[in-house]
């Protein structure tokens, strides 16, 4: 493992200071930065990182000035288990619990499971394995001339077909969310970016503090489902998020594109289930490993519409 120097502050403020110091980054519950460091992933590493989980009270879920706000180290397992998150925000508790493991549930933030990096297996190896344009702006996309059968459906942002592996991210979509950081308040549909080995659009120095979900209208019912290969614990094939009353609502997939996907087409076809199924896959261009995808987008979404009738 890469060796590294732990910060410990007691502030955000303290926080924000040692991020932006070179070569640092932000630690929550280390389920995806510790991996990482353990595999020299990338020549630029951190050599110094920030643990958030000595500041206090960053980790919370109340209802306040009509919206859940929920802080960001606040564990995915409290999410999941959280009674007010269950009765009102369920496509979030369900995306919460369907995340990884329990043991991973445990120790991950919301906070983290937003700014993970991608999982894709060219990219998650040592550094010069492949020559991942993630990685090397020289690089190419390797998924794309090999094995991509868990990659994008609908194209390619900046020329990488790694999906956006957040379960939770789909789910905010659809419930409307802010991220609150350091810096700014952004719709969740806004947060996400291909940059490098990024995923968002943080500055290196900039925290999430806060997820901020307004409280749905009344009458609205929310689903969060996902196809995943192994069902004990395993990233989405697909998974869609549905947040509606009646016609009206918000539909996002997860695991088929670079960013959560937004399905405003099969938004349109609500409340039909099998036509917003239809409507949602209708831009999809499978990779020559992945066509299974389209299907699996058509069922999901039928099925969730359906469940939120
Ligand atoms: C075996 C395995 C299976 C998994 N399966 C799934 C799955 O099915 N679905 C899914 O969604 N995820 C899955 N994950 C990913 C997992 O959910 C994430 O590792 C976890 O949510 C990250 O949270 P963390 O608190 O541990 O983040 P960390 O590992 O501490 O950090 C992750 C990244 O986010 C940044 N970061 C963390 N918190 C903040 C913050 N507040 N502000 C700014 N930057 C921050 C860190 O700098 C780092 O780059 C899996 C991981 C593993 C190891």
């Amino acid at each position: 493992m890469k060796e590294f120097t732990l910060v410990k502050p007691l502030s955000i403020d303290d926080a924000v200071s040692a991020l932006g110091e070179a070569n640092s980054a932000a630690l929550a519950g280390g389920t995806d930065l510790l991996g990482k460091m353990k595999s020299y992933y990338s020549p630029t590493m951190p050599d110094t990182l920030v643990n958030l989980k000595t500041i206090p009270d960053m980790a919370y879920i109340k209802e306040e000035s009509g919206m859940l706000k929920i802080g960001a180290l606040t564990t995915l397992t409290d999410i999941a288990e959280s009674s007010t998150v269950k009765s009102n925000y369920s496509a979030l508790a369900e995306a919460a619990r369907k995340v990884a493991t329990p043991e991973l549930r445990n120790a991950g933030t919301i906070g983290g499971n937003l700014c993970q990096g991608v999982w894709c297996w060219y990219l998650r190896t040592e550094w010069n394995h492949f020559n991942c344009l993630r990685k090397n702006p020289n690089g190419i996309c390797q998924a794309l001339l090999g094995d991509n059968r868990y990659h994008s459906i609908f194209g390619a942002v900046a020329g990488c077909v790694a999906v956006n592996p957040s379960d939770t991210a789909p789910a905010l979509v659809a419930l409307d969310a802010k991220i609150v950081t350091t810096n700014q308040t952004v719709d969740v549909g806004d947060f996400f970016t291909v940059d490098g080995e990024n995923t968002t659009i943080l500055d290196d120095d900039e925290i999430v503090t806060e997820i901020q979900v307004p409280t749905p209208a009344s009458g609205t019912k929310s689903a969060f489902i996902k196809y995943s290969q192994r069902k004990s614990f395993d990233f989405a094939l697909v998974s869609v998020a549905v947040a509606r009353a009646g016609s009206s609502g918000r539909i996002c997939l997860g695991g088929v594109y670079n960013l959560p996907m937004r399905a405003e087409s099969a938004e349109a076809a609500l409340p039909d289930a099998e036509a917003a199924g239809e409507a949602a896959a209708s831009g999809a261009s499978a990779l020559p490993n992945n066509s299974y995808k389209i299907q699996l987008v058509k069922t999901l979404v039928k099925r969730a519409v359906a469940t939120t009738a």
